[in-house]
């Protein structure tokens, strides 16, 4: 699975995250620029952090991309804009946010692989700063578009700073009705509360409170 990834997997110059390199030429120093806009993929991995924000599948993704020739390869540097959606972790509500994501990689001549480092399994080239081969001069953007991407996003998106969020009691959205408060200790919170105390010693408590205590006990 590792070492044949890259090799059989033919790169489709129809997919539009797919580039071609032919017409930049390998003489050193050469420069192309592209813009293109393109569909944000939803699979294999969607471009977002899955459940808390990300780009939809099929809203567009601005790509303004520089093209320069080096010895060993082409060095690609650019930039994405699109807009992420997901949901403010402190009230739920819906939220949009227009992103910008910067990014660079080197994608080497297979014939510059003598010292075995294009040869490295494409896993490996994630991780670390290896270098992807170019596939019949083209490369595929994608792996490290969406790279670029999920780190532009907030991993605790909010839908302002201030975001008061919920009221821990009733769930209430504070923003709406700043005013809220609840007055001492409802009487029938107090009869669950006392409930939850009497049950904790022994199987589950759906409260919550003893999840610690059981963790603990499992670990052992
Ligand atoms: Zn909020
Ligand atoms: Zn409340």
């Amino acid at each position: 699975m590792k070492a044949g990834k890259a090799l059989n997997a033919r790169l489709d110059h129809r997919n539009p995250l797919v580039f071609d390199t032919h017409e930049l030429g390998r003489r050193p120093g050469a420069l192309q620029r592209l813009s293109r806009t393109v569909q944000a993929p939803g699979s294999p991995t969607p471009f977002g952090i899955e459940g808390v924000i990300g780009v939809p599948e099929g809203s567009p993704v601005e790509l303004d991309l520089r093209l320069e020739s080096v010895l060993e390869g082409v060095l690609v540097t650019g930039t994405a804009r699109a807009s992420a959606e997901g949901e403010c972790v402190r009230c739920l509500e819906p939220l949009g946010q227009q992103l910008e994501a910067d990014f660079q990689e080197m994608y080497s001549y297979p014939d510059a692989d003598n010292r075995g480092r294009a040869a490295e399994p494409d896993d490996d080239a994630e991780d670390t700063d290896d270098i992807t081969p170019l596939e019949d001069g083209m490369f595929d953007l994608e792996p490290v578009l969406r790279d670029a991407v999920v780190l532009s996003l907030p991993m605790q998106p909010v839908c302002r700073e201030d975001c008061p969020g919920l009221c821990s009691t009733c769930g209430a959205r504070l923003a709406d009705d700043p005013e809220h408060h609840h007055d001492a200790v409802d009487i029938r919170w107090a009869a669950l509360q006392g409930l939850a105390d009497t049950t904790s010693d022994g199987e589950k408590d759906d409260m919550g409170g003893a999840e610690a205590g059981v963790d603990e006990k499992q670990e052992k």
